[in-house]
């Protein structure tokens, strides 16, 4: 019985696909894809490792964004085996501004399985790569047909455009996304399974853009039902977007002289267990900010400046309100909370502030 995660490959008798997109659509992209790939760092090499850092880092964010992070974190960890010996302080400091900092959290985690079970040697089957922490069904599928040429389909946000446009058809539920998986690994080239992942993926970024696809340039528009039928706008249907959770947060920038007064987050949780500048629910006016600085430990001197920002995560957007408070020394009596005072130098080497914070030290004119 094929899991849920693991659905079966179904024979081309049982993939929906019309033939002609079926026998059509993997040469055409073939070809198209040789002329047209952009050079990328991950595209010089099929080293597992590589290809699955490049995928992992690539989620939520863009190429260019990527491609210093890229160039870091291979020549800080060269190999699985110098990641999973890593503190996670360097792998997250390495991991500093690209948010969503689970993912780096699970890669060192699967780092250390792959040198434990798998004796520092990448899985080679796509059951063995889905069971490592942090993959889901495409990552597992990018790695599995790139780096092993196995026919399984990378279906993400861009692919299921494509293939929404190419079939005029919606993938909504899971349980659709699960079937068109199966049907595109169906018409996997045996020779090309990478080429052909990459092919999707490289259509979807370049041509089948969500908004103004370029269908004049498109080497499949003969295939596709969208354009032929003339609704490419249609698809895919637009889920009405789930409505952010406001949160208003108070946040003291406390500074001694150079050093800020940092503390940790809650292991669990929005950014859990990383560095944070002290903060609270709610709006503080200033005489409650002060207050907040006196229960931390430190004695506040001076209010330097304050300001408004606003973070967005995923399901929440932090409305935040910021008071710089230069502060007395306090040598003498350590801060409460398991707050620091933690020097520039200390800041650069290993307290990995998120970016939530980090544009309110910018706004306030201190180097973070
Ligand atoms: S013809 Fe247009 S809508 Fe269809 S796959 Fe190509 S770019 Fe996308």
């Amino acid at each position: 019985m094929p899991s849920p995660e693991n659905p079966k490959i179904p024979s081309q008798n049982e993939a929906a696909f019309p033939p002609p997109l079926a026998k059509e659509l993997a040469p055409r992209l073939l070809s198209w894809y040789r002329d047209n790939a952009r050079a990328l760092p991950w595209r010089e090499s099929t080293d597992p490792y590589r290809v699955w850092v490049s995928e992992i880092m690539l989620q939520q964010t863009t190429v260019e964004v990527v491609r210093p992070y890229y160039a870091r974190f291979l020549k800080a960890f060269p190999t699985v085996e110098s990641l999973a010996a890593a503190e996670e302080s360097a792998v997250l400091k390495l991991w500093e501004g690209l948010g969503y900092y689970t993912r780096a959290r699970n890669m060192l985690r699967a780092a250390q399985v792959i040198s434990e079970k798998h004796s520092g040697r990448f899985p080679e089957t796509y059951e063995e790569i889905r069971a490592l922490p942090g993959i889901g069904d495409y990552t597992a599928g990018a790695i599995a047909s790139i780096c092993f040429n196995l026919p399984r389909a990378a279906v993400d946000g861009n692919v299921l455009r494509v293939f929404s446009r190419l079939l005029a058809q919606n993938y909504l539920s899971a349980a659709e996304k699960r079937r068109l998986a199966a049907q595109i690994s169906a018409i996997y080239p045996q020779d090309a399974c990478g080429d052909f992942t990459q092919s999707l993926m490289e259509l979807g970024a370049l041509v089948c853009t969500p908004s103004s696809p370029k269908c004049g340039l498109c080497p499949v528009r003969w295939l596709c039902r969208a354009f032929l039928e003339g609704c490419v706008n249609e698809y895919p249907a637009r889920k009405g977007a789930a409505a952010k959770r406001e949160e208003a947060l108070t946040v003291l920038i406390l500074t001694r002289e150079e050093d800020i007064a940092l503390r940790r987050r809650a292991p669990q949780g929005l950014l859990g267990g990383l560095w944070e500048l002290p903060n609270r629910a709610g709006h503080l006016i200033e005489p409650e900010a002060v207050a907040f600085t006196e229960s931390l430990g430190a004695r506040p001197a001076e209010l330097l400046k304050s300001g408004r920002a606003s973070h967005v995560f995923s399901h929440v957007r932090w409305d935040i309100l910021w008071y710089h408070i230069a502060c007395a020394d306090t040598e003498d009596a350590p801060l409460e909370g398991g707050a620091l005072w933690v020097s520039p130098k200390a800041r650069r080497e290993g307290h990995s502030l998120p970016s939530a914070f980090t544009k309110l030290l910018k706004q306030a004119g201190i180097p973070s």
